[in-house]
């Protein structure tokens, strides 16, 4: 059991301004804002340290951040600057790459890094503090305080110091936010709006990740995979850090359980894939990781503010797990810096009634946060319907496959005739092709 801080000292009237629930990016973020504003703000981390616990595949794009921390790729802990990013999809024996690479992404202001969790949660924490926040990890908030009209007026801890009062909470406790459906504001656990990502990080020697990938110095390779996991709605990824490569699936809780799977198989799988094998000759297992991600998108995020608490990131449901996207850490800190900034607000007005704590939702409303939750809010069904999960991938290989392959003495086929007969091998209907391609554009256009 790691040592605990000492509590921290209570401000005079017993009442901190703000309590944040959870170090990760939207806490931090959102306590970093709060303190910026001269407000007390105690953050809470049930971890040893932030980010101990916390489990992702390993991008961050960072955009974000350029509003919280002025030329924050001079000091963020990073492993590469993702340079080169790659779709694939694949069947047991084909893997069809789109791959695109760019030195643009190579130097400030960069567009996405690996980085691990540990690392990036501490530094991010590490600011909320210098600029006043107090941390106190290895804590477990265990409820909510509320007042006789019902008001959310602190948190239970399972200190021995125990409950701490507070003019507002954050929630940003994660996925499965247990404050925020003791709040109300989440149902109870639908499985159908959950994924499940489970990873592994392998050891491979730098030199050999440079050779292997065809990067030099930071540059880093982010591959996003179809087709990689049995036919269970979901994807694979793989992901280079300096000295390891992280490796992993996200696959529908249900159709995991339905497939009565286990998810170590589909890596498994996915590591003998021949496409995928020659990069991890030799590779040695460090770590294997598991958590839950919030897939269901704007449907199915909570109310947002009640009286004297807000939510924000995986607790909230802002995660976009949408295909060519799997972005999580960027919408966490983008919600948690609003949430400190329209909580600092509603204090400076001493209103923080959910009325008062609208200015969350507006600020929302305005940013990239609900903008693309709102315009990739169909996403979720398209990407993971039956025809894309199981018939496109082996139509896509198996299409190019005829393209390339010569067949003298006959003669080439065109393409029109080659996607018809592919298409009809395949069980897939050229009406439904064009259903879906519209609904693609409609979409993701
Ligand atoms: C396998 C996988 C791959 C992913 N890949 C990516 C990726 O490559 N890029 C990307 O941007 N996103 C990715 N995501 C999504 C991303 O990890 C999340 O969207 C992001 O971490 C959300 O941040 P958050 O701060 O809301 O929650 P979290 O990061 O989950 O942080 C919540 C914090 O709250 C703490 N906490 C929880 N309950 C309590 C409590 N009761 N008391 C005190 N503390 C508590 C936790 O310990 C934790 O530190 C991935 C997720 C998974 C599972």
């Amino acid at each position: 059991m790691p040592e605990r801080v000492p509590a921290p000292a209570v401000p005079a009237d017993g009442v901190w301004d703000a309590v944040v629930v959870g170090a990760g990016p939207a806490g931090s973020a959102a306590a970093l804002e709060l303190a910026r504003a001269g407000r007390s703000v105690l953050l809470i981390e049930r971890g040893p340290f932030p980010g101990a616990k916390n489990v992702y595949g390993g991008v961050v794009y960072g955009r974000i951040l350029d509003e919280l921390i002025p030329r924050w790729w001079d000091e963020v802990p990073v492993q590469r600057w993702v340079t080169r990013r790659s779709t694939m999809v694949m069947t047991p024996t084909q893997a069809f790459t789109v791959d695109f690479r760019t030195q643009a992404w190579g130097q400030p202001p960069y567009n996405g890094m690996t980085t691990y969790r540990a690392d990036f949660d501490a530094w991010l924490a590490g600011h909320a503090v210098e600029a006043g926040a107090v941390l106190v990890t290895s804590t477990v908030v265990t409820g909510l305080l509320r007042d006789e009209r019902g008001r959310v007026t602190g948190v239970r801890t399972d200190r021995d110091d125990g409950d701490i009062r507070a003019r507002v909470v954050i929630a940003c406790d994660g996925v499965n936010s247990f404050l925020a459906k003791e709040a109300g504001l989440l149902p109870q656990t639908d499985a159908h709006h959950l994924t499940l990502g489970v990873k592994e990080t392998l050891a491979l020697p730098r030199e050999v990740i440079e050779e292997r990938f065809a990067i030099t110095g930071t540059e880093g390779l982010d591959i996003e995979i179809l087709g990689c996991t049995r036919g269970i709605p979901g994807g694979g990824f793989l992901y280079t850090n300096l000295d390891t490569v992280s490796v992993g699936v996200v696959v529908a809780l249900t159709g995991l359980a339905k497939a009565k799977v286990r998810p170590e198989e589909l890596i498994a799988d996915l590591k003998a894939h021949p496409a995928i094998a020659p990069y991890l000759r030799g590779a040695e297992l460090k770590e294997y990781a598991a958590h839950l991600i919030p897939e269901g998108g704007y449907r199915t995020m909570p109310r947002l503010a009640i009286d004297g608490m807000l939510v924000a990131g995986d607790a909230a449901a802002m995660c976009l797990a949408a295909g060519i996207w799997l972005e999580g850490v960027n919408f966490a800190i983008g919600s948690g810096m609003y949430a400190g900034r329209a909580a600092a607000e509603a204090l400076r007005r001493r209103d923080t009634s959910a009325s008062g704590l609208a200015g969350y939702r507006r600020l929302l409303e305005d940013s990239f946060v609900l903008a693309d939750h709102k315009r990739l809010q169909r996403a979720p069904d398209l990407v993971l319907s039956e025809r894309v999960q199981k018939q496109y991938p082996g139509m896509v290989c198996d299409l190019v496959q005829e393209v390339f392959t010569v067949t003298n003495p006959v003669p080439k086929r065109g393409m029109s005739r080659l996607l018809r007969d592919t298409a009809r091998r395949h069980g897939v209907r050229l009406r439904d092709l064009a259903r879906d391609g519209l609904a693609g554009l409609r979409v993701f256009g």
